[in-house]
């Protein structure tokens, strides 16, 4: 038995707050009663609409997959590219993905059907660690690698203090390999905070998120989450 509003941002109709707000308001029917008391446990059988609208149940999956390079992070594209579900088989879940990484970008992504989940790690309070391994044009000095730790002006604003640490770098070729762990999740931040300094990106990997990573699986790899690995993350 689960609370009703739980199971209604569960299923990604609306946030926890906001599904509290529907019950009281006198939305939401349970088997067909309108049900307004917010404490009220309800079981996987019982049918519960939002608006009159039946909300569609799952038990609740957490995948970590290897994103490949050349694949969108969606459920459909209208151009019919790759997307980053062609890579499930046997799971009968509406999966998608938690935040999304570049056409371009590999590394790790979660995938889940629990809305409320989703929204949660999004959430920039929650300041997930996000670490990227990025391969760039030129060699940063010391005092890039402080500016981009310390904020870079964007057009939408200051970055937050992030980390930021040389790993190598082939003075020949006049390239370099840096890890930057940020806890923001614009979009394209990495290659807009990279550029903003002078350095063009090219070849970008999300090597860890939160403390899962995908070193010992190949791209296009996937697992489920243990249930102490979904536990950690909340
Ligand atoms: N930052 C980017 O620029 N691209 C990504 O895919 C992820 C982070």
């Amino acid at each position: 038995m689960e609370r009703l509003q739980k199971i209604i941002a569960q299923a990604g109709v609306t946030s926890r707050r906001k599904a509290e707000a529907l019950i009281q308001e006198g939305k939401v029917k349970v088997n067909g009663s309108v049900v307004t008391e917010l404490g009220t446990k309800v079981s996987p059988h019982d049918k519960i609409e939002v608006n009159n609208i039946p909300i569609e149940r799952e038990e609740p999956v957490y995948f970590l997959f290897y994103k490949p390079t050349g694949v969108i992070s969606a459920v459909s594209d209208d151009k019919g590219r790759k997307v980053v579900t062609d890579f499930f088989h046997n799971v009968n879940e509406r999966i998608f993905p938690i935040g999304r990484l570049d056409y371009d970008t590999s590394g790790v992504l979660l995938l889940t059907n629990d809305g409320e989940f989703a929204n949660m790690l999004m959430h920039p309070r929650y300041n997930v660690d996000k670490e990227y391994i990025v391969k760039v044009a030129g060699i940063p000095t010391k005092q890039t690698l402080r500016a981009l730790e310390r904020g870079v002006r964007l057009e939408d604003g200051k970055t937050a203090p992030a980390v930021a640490t040389l790993i190598s770098s082939d003075r020949q070729k006049n390239t370099a390999i840096i890890s930057l762990t940020i806890h923001e999740g614009r979009n394209r931040q990495v290659r807009r905070m990279l550029e903003a300094v002078g350095h063009k990106v090219l070849k970008l990997k999300r090597e860890r998120y939160a403390f899962l990573t995908v070193r010992a699986m190949q791209p296009g790899d996937y697992r489920q989450l243990k249930p102490h690995e979904v536990k950690r993350l909340r």
